[in-house]
């Protein structure tokens, strides 16, 4: 099915034309994601289920058949050309103004062994980066569709979240798991994706708040996180530590908890293994209640999961907590922080005829303590990543 062109592709191939000097063949669209729920399991080979934001990356594209890529911004200052058969960017060292054209250039790279080749790109994008809104996911995608698109590529969206993944891995140097390029690719509307991050596969399951009356907050905490900063690295570590003590390869393979914390002897263990273990079940847990049509009841689960990330796992910060429990106070069902920690966004479900109350009681909160006012972005679960134009 063609959907309509979004407002703003008209403007983007104007860009794409004054920038390039000649026509776009096409817009790409992929979307940023937000995690329902499951935190800090993908790395211990459990489940995570996030859905599709109705903002992401939009990319204008042209072939080229010089093996060159050729990509712009319009959220960066600076344009860059690079051949697609170089080797990874990463290794290639580029200055601090151009690393954000390692993500795009980083998939034409991994997707020419696959068959694709050079392209002028332009990108504009409403997602904010670097907010656990997965932008570098959303440019990977947009941009991923757009070279198959025109080198007549056919890869099937599993595989291609790998390759997007890989050149994030590779290419970036960023270490990240395959939920951002799964959810971008896809997720479909009014459906939250629960993906198995030890097999890769993944189910739709339905999630439409608007359905039950409810709405989806994500709250920007304008706390900006450092996922690339040594405590993620720490958990991650903790965790393969627990995994090793415990005999298991990884903290999805424990079966019994009681057994499990009565084994480790260092408290920090116990908290982390606690949270990984009973943020899976409480995977389940969501996706046994989205199914049964009990999506308001999906909010105790978001609370449970806030305070084992903020008590367990030690990774909450002060305006996410400040933001579930403004939220709660304020007649919402339920919420938590989302992302890696120590800064980014939270979600709050709330029924839609207090989601104003939630949204000034967030706010005072914030004004009382002298913070940064947070933003909002009401969520219905969107589409994910596909042609525009
Ligand atoms: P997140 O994915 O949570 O937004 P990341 O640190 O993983 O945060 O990715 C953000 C990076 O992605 C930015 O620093 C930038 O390099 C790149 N990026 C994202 N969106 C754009 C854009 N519209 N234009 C240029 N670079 C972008
Ligand atoms: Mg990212």
């Amino acid at each position: 099915m063609d959907l309509p062109a979004l407002p703003m592709s008209g403007a983007l191939s104007e860009s794409f034309a004054e920038a390039f000097g000649r026509a776009p063949e096409g817009v790409w669209h992929a979307p940023g994601r937000v995690n329902l729920i499951g935190e800090h399991t993908d790395y211990n080979d459990g489940l995570v289920l996030p859905f599709a934001l109705p903002r992401g990356v939009s990319v204008a594209a042209a072939r080229r058949d010089d093996g060159v890529v050729e990509v712009r911004s319009l959220q960066a200052g600076t344009a860059v050309t690079a051949s697609v058969d170089g080797g990874t960017v990463a290794s290639e060292n580029w200055p601090a103004d151009r690393e954000w054209a390692a993500y795009p250039v980083g998939v034409a790279r991994v997707l020419r062994e696959h068959g694709t080749g050079g392209a002028s790109l332009l990108i504009d994008s409403d997602l904010p980066q670097g907010a656990g809104l997965s932008s570098s996911a959303a440019l990977e995608c947009a941009t991923a569709l757009a070279l198959c698109d025109l080198h007549g590529v056919e890869i099937g969206r599993p595989a291609l979240a790998r390759l997007a993944q890989r050149a994030e891995n590779e290419q970036v140097g960023m270490p990240c798991g395959l939920m951002d390029q799964s959810a971008s690719l896809l997720c479909t509307p009014g459906r939250a994706l629960m993906l198995d991050c030890r097999s890769g596969l993944s189910t739709q399951v339905p999630f439409d708040p608007a359905a039950s009356g409810m709405v989806l907050l994500v709250v920007d905490t304008r706390a900006s996180h450092a996922l690339t900063g040594g405590d993620y690295g720490r958990r991650r570590a903790e965790c393969e530590e627990a995994a090793s003590l415990l005999g298991v390869d990884a903290l999805r393979d424990v079966k019994d908890l009681g057994a499990a914390l009565a084994a480790l002897r260092d408290p920090v263990l116990r908290r982390r293994v606690q949270h990984v273990v009973t943020e899976n079940h409480r995977v389940e847990a969501a996706v046994g209640l989205l199914r049964a049509g009990a999506l308001p009841e999906l909010g105790a689960m978001l609370n449970a999961s806030h305070l084992s990330l903020r008590d367990q796992f030690e990774v909450s910060w002060p305006e996410a907590d400040a933001t579930v429990d403004a939220a709660v106070r304020a007649g919402a069902r339920g919420g938590r922080m989302v992302g890696g920690g120590f800064g980014g966004s939270a979600i709050v479900l709330a029924p839609a005829a207090r989601a104003r109350q939630v949204r000034d009681s967030i706010t005072a909160a914030y004004a009382r303590r002298g913070w940064t006012p947070p933003e909002f972005l009401e969520a219905p679960p969107s589409q994910g990543a596909h042609r525009v134009a």
